[in-house]
């Protein structure tokens, strides 16, 4: 009997070591991995370079209070601002965290400057920003929601794509419309450049904040480092997580100077976030992620994916509906239910992990290989060949 609580429905199968796109399971089968724990080992498992960073840290240093200075989240936050439209950072361990801080900035920044009443966020029905009381009730989804009451005020949804309800929904108390950039959990929907920049000056005329959440989506995912970016858009807060620690529980707000003026000393904190040991790890990653080689090589394997993946389809218009997405957040969207579909390809030891809408989820590490990618479309479409509807 397992003394786990049994809030996962878990598969059968426990892994011993992993080692770059692959893992090994402890009954001796090799798995090529495209879930890499959703997003999270952006480099792969066991990357050199970051099994040096953390050994070499963990000798020094692994945590010391946030009342005093740790230059390697200096050292961090000034990477991340020079990359990106932020002036300032606030760490944190988790993804939830990380939406739950970016609320706290959008309502305090209202606040600073007189206008307390101005406080509820919009967000996209069925949207996912984590599972922490608030972001639940701001993800709007009923399965998330219910046996948690009572309700978290402060939230409002419109449905996405419905541009009219959107600016129906906004009132004189709204303070910031969220939205993840690239829906991941939500069925890996992309949010089209032209709608981010409508969202833009459809907020600066009501004036009030764009927060994108780019915890799955971000951290070179889409082949950009931020997915917002080839929108040329400004957001005003951006919370991030999942990518930026490799592996390591890393969450982060990046925000404006605008915003950053409300969070005054003592208005938040996190005894975790943004110690050396995280902090070091992160240095790591974003070094690597954020060169723009390795981007640019993140966009070219993509396409080809992508690419190859639409072939496919065109091949079994009977079984694969749409396939979704941009960089490596890739989803395969079927026509029925994908639980069956995943077990096949699990079968032919190609992990991959659900999203809303029949889709099945494919999440590479940035550093996949191409070889490693025709090994996952040979599979793919092996399974179709031989999949019953
Ligand atoms: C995963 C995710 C979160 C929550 O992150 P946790 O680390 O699980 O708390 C929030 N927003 C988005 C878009 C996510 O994909």
């Amino acid at each position: 009997m397992s003394n786990l609580a049994k809030n996962y429905n878990r598969k059968k199968i426990s892994f011993k070591y992993g080692k770059g796109s692959y893992l090994y399971s402890n009954n001796g089968k090799k798995y090529l991995d495209f879930v890499m724990g959703i997003a999270v080992n952006s480099l792969g498992h066991a990357h050199p370079s970051l099994i040096k960073t953390i050994n070499n840290q963990s000798k020094k240093l692994w945590h010391v209070s946030n009342a005093f200075q740790i230059p390697e989240g200096e050292n961090l936050a000034k990477k991340l601002c020079k990359k990106t439209f932020a002036d300032y950072v606030m760490f944190q361990n988790s993804g939830a965290e990380a939406t739950e801080a970016a609320i706290k900035v959008a309502r305090r920044y209202f606040f600073s400057i007189g206008k307390p009443n101005k406080n509820r966020i919009l967000c996209i029905k069925n949207s996912f920003h984590g599972r922490t009381l608030a972001a639940i009730y701001a993800s709007g989804s009923k399965k998330m929601t219910e046996g948690f009451g009572p309700k978290v005020k402060g939230f409002d949804h419109f449905i996405f794509g419905d541009h009219k309800a959107l600016e129906k929904k906004i009132t004189k108390d709204t303070a910031a419309i969220m939205v993840e950039t690239i829906m991941g959990e939500g069925g890996i929907k992309v949010i089209p450049d032209f709608c981010l920049r409508e969202l833009r000056k459809l907020c600066d005329k009501k004036k009030i904040l764009l927060i994108l959440d780019e915890v799955q989506c971000g951290i070179g995912r889409s082949g950009d480092f931020f997915a917002f970016e080839k929108s040329k858009v400004k957001p005003d807060i951006v919370p991030i997580a999942k990518g930026i620690g490799g592996g390591f529980p890393i969450g982060a707000v990046l925000m404006n100077k605008k915003v950053a003026a409300g969070m005054t000393p003592g208005t938040h904190g996190s005894t975790f976030g943004g110690n050396p040991l995280a902090m070091s790890v992160g240095n790591k990653v974003m070094d690597i992620v954020s060169n723009k080689k390795f981007l640019n090589n993140v966009k070219k394997l993509s396409k080809y994916f992508l690419l190859n993946l639409n072939k496919i389809k065109e091949k079994y218009p009977s079984i694969i509906k749409q396939i979704r997405g941009r960089g490596f957040l890739i989803g395969i969207q079927l026509h029925q239910d994908q639980t069956n579909f995943i077990k096949k390809l699990m079968e032919n030891k190609l992990l991959t992990i659900r999203a809303a809408e029949n889709v099945v989820r494919i999440l590479p590490p940035l550093n996949v290989k191409k070889s490693e990618i025709d090994e996952a479309l040979k599979i793919i479409n092996k399974v179709c060949s031989q999949f019953k509807l």
